[in-house]
């Protein structure tokens, strides 16, 4: 089904909302409204919700954490894309590979008893490829992060076919209003 994305990003935020406000880390929405992907509402918000945790987690206190989105239509590449960025601690060249690992944590990770299991990655991995999408990651030790979601974008003649004008027939009409 269609699903919004402007939604996606606020029920993701608020999930993450008390622990954002414990260490002082502000939450901002930003980018283009009103785009639509299809897949499922709750796993996509989900995958948003786990890339948002990891850029409260690993972020200094005082930080930012940017979630966005972005309809993008050029020659070698297209869809929406929501990325959540962080100006957190980064992650080394050499283990950006392994994060997306079950129960892969960069040392620091571990050494911070953040108490995380390592599974956040995995699972936004796993929802984003059934969505028939992407997942990559910008980071610099030191500077931060961004984790970028690459979706299909929800073709418009299906948002239209959802309500009126599909094969279905339009069984909820009255008799009178067809007349
Ligand atoms: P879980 O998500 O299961 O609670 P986790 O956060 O350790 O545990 P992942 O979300 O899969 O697991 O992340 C894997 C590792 O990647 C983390 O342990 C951390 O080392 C690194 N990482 C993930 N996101 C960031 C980020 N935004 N900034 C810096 N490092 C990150
Ligand atoms: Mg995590």
């Amino acid at each position: 089904s269609t699903v919004d994305v402007d939604q996606v990003l606020a029920v993701a935020s608020d999930r993450r909302r008390v622990d954002a406000d414990q260490r002082g880390i502000a939450l901002v929405i930003a980018g283009e409204r009103g785009l639509q992907v299809t897949g499922d509402a709750e796993q996509l918000t989900v995958a948003v919700a786990n890339l948002v945790e990891n850029a409260v987690i690993y972020s200094d206190s005082d930080g930012r954490v940017v979630l966005s989105a972005r309809r993008v239509d050029d020659f070698d590449e297209q869809g929406i894309e929501i990325s959540v960025s962080d100006s957190g601690v980064g992650i080394d060249q050499s283990e950006v590979q392994r994060i997306f690992e079950r129960f892969y944590r960069v040392d620091y990770a571990r050494s911070r008893d953040t108490g995380g299991t390592g599974l956040g990655l995995a699972i936004v991995k796993h929802i984003v490829g059934t969505h028939g999408g992407e997942v990559t990651v910008w980071s610099k030790p030191g500077q931060g992060s961004t984790f970028t979601l690459r979706l299909p974008e929800a073709a418009e003649d299906l948002v239209e076919s959802d309500d009126e004008s599909g094969s279905e027939p339009a069984r909820d009409r009255t008799a009178q209003e067809w007349e």
